[in-house]
């Protein structure tokens, strides 16, 4: 059988780490050909104390190897560049999303899928985790290159639900149809989460953190948003397979509303 093929789709640089970085670096490990397509320069986010990312330019430089940085670290092939200019934060911390043409969008996200011969996609989950208006405009727009364009791809989300470990970055919307342990992965994405740099402050304070290595999630999930797999079932297609091969497990079906 070919080798699998694995593309992440994220919005930020530092989404592919926080997400899914153990993910990512677990499949790596196991030979899959995996690509990180990051969609915008993140000169929107903070700079964090890093003196030379100061100015919004300069915070895309310094991004851009910060995310290098964090593919290396991670073991991940390749690093595709959208492009988009990260817009800044706004009053009373406005987020917003990256693209004023989402139809471009969809059509891009399609061409480098084609390009990169992905059998399966991933992305933000259908509630931009947290509600980041830059996550849903990812979600929206691979979910259209997917359903539309691209049927014999898998499309899956990131941070699906695991009921059994609370966390504010679980999509509630997305039931994960399988978790990972990513422990043996952990110090790859440790040291995935040290490369983004601008970004430590950030990490600590969300959960009010002493360090970085606390920030790290062990646990990682997804949820196969299409082809729908149905209610209650879970799905038993080669990325499914290739997880569980490497010790995903399936969290109980239980009670979808
Ligand atoms: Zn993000």
């Amino acid at each position: 059988m070919s080798k699998l093929n694995v593309v992440f789709i994220g919005a930020h640089p530092d989404d592919e780490t926080v997400m899914f970085g153990g993910t990512l670096a677990a499949l790596s490990a196991h030979g899959v050909y995996t690509t990180v397509v990051c969609a915008t320069d993140g000169r929107g986010g903070e700079h964090g104390d890093v003196a030379e990312a100061a100015t919004p330019e300069a915070l895309a430089r310094v991004r851009e190897v910060e995310l290098r940085c964090a593919i290396r670290a991670l073991g991940v092939r390749e690093l595709l560049l959208l492009g988009y200019q990260d817009p800044p934060v706004g009053p009373n911390n406005e987020l917003y999303a990256f693209a004023e043409d989402e139809d471009a969008l969809v059509a891009q996200i399609v061409q480098v899928l084609r390009q990169t011969d992905a059998d399966v996609v991933l992305t933000h989950g259908s509630d931009g985790e947290y509600g980041h208006p830059a996550h849903l405009q990812a979600y929206r727009a691979v979910a259209r290159a997917a359903q539309r364009h691209l049927p014999q791809l898998l499309f899956y989300t990131v941070a699906a639900y695991v009921p059994q470990f609370p966390d504010h970055l679980w999509n509630a919307h997305d039931l994960a149809h399988l978790a990972l342990d990513i422990t043996p992965w952990f110090e790859q994405k440790h040291a995935a989460m040290l490369c983004h740099r601008t970004q430590h402050q950030l990490f600590r304070r969300h959960r009010n953190l002493e360090n970085v290595r606390q920030a790290v999630r062990s646990v990682e999930s997804v949820r196969r948003q299409h082809p729908p797999v149905p209610s209650g079932e879970t799905p038993n297609d080669r990325f499914a397979e290739t997880l569980l091969s490497i010790g995903a497990w399936r969290p109980q079906p239980h009670e979808e509303a």
